[in-house]
Parts: structure tokens; sequence; C-alpha cells
């Protein structure tokens, strides 16, 4: 069972939604129940912009809202709340999405081999490509040579051993 507390709450919102997400679902925790002017007044954000942002969370299940009327204002308000359970089950499949991932590129770097000229903004070539191109880099003339990625692979393999621990 994965339990979090506030500031990964909100840690998980800012990967999410970005750093103004964020500030919204701390006030939202702060205060449930603001209406999405309160919310811009007091981070001094346009509404239109919390607005959007507020139904980019609520898209996600992440914030619910409550429809009430001002009978001094003669207007419907939107009252927010954050869901920090929900927030849990994104950032489950967040993290499952970013492990598929991490598997094809495994997958990828383990059934084949790779050439390089060593030079920084190159590009990798497969074995075939680099037989092609007489083992010499397109973009730059470099030598290609044989490319270990094993601390690559090693280091993808341990932080997908991690993921999967989270995901437990
Ligand atoms: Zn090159």
């Amino acid at each position: 069972m994965m339990v979090i507390t506030n500031e990964e709450v909100l840690a998980i919102v800012r990967v999410i939604g970005g750093e103004q997400a964020a500030q919204i679902a701390q006030k939202l925790l702060k205060k449930p129940g603001l209406s999405d002017e309160e919310v811009a007044a007091a981070l001094e954000i346009d509404v239109k912009q919390v607005r959007k942002i507020l139904h980019q969370l609520s898209e996600l299940s992440l914030v619910t809202y409550e429809q009430t009327f001002d009978k001094k204002e003669n207007k419907r308000v939107f009252r927010w709340r954050l869901q920090p359970e929900q927030v849990i089950g994104v950032a489950k499949s967040q993290i499952q999405r970013i492990l598929e991932r991490l598997r094809l590129i495994r997958e990828q770097i383990t059934s084949s081999q790779f050439y390089w000229c060593g030079n920084e903004r190159c590009r990798k070539y497969t074995f075939e490509e680099s037989f092609d191109k007489f083992f010499t880099c397109p973009s730059c003339g470099g030598q290609l040579n044989y490319h270990d990625h094993s601390e690559l692979r090693d280091a993808i393999e341990k932080k997908i051993r991690e993921l999967e621990e989270i995901l437990k």
C-alpha cells in the first residue's frame, strides 16, 4: 500500500500539471472548498488560467467541484477540493508508463549493438547502419566504434527495480 504525505501529493501534482497546478493544489489542501476566483486572488494568477488548470486536474479526478449559487452576486460558483487519494492512483499509472518505457529501452539496448563516433552531438548507429557507412560517422566524419552500453543498462535495470518496488 502506497501512503504519501501532502508534500508528495504536491510534488506529483507538480510533475503532472506544472508549478501553478501545484500552487493551486496547495491552496486547496489548506482550504478545501475555495472557489476558482478565490484561488486566483490568493495566488495572483489570472482566473482563466486557474480554471484551465482546475479542469485539467478534474479530468484526472485529482480535484472535484461542487456547484453553488451566490444569491448576492446572482451567479454560479464552483467550489473545489483536492482528492489526495486519487493522486496515488494517477502517480501509479504514471510510474507504470515510465516503467514500460524503461523496459522497452532495456530491450532495445540489450538486443542490438551500437556504434558511435564519441561525439555528443552525433547519434549512435546499429551494426548494419555502421557497416553501410563504412564505420564512418556521416555527421562528423569520425570513426564509428563499438559502444559499450553496460553502464547505461545497469542504471536502467536499477531504476526498473526501484519502480517495481514502489508499485508492489
Ligand atoms: Zn560523429
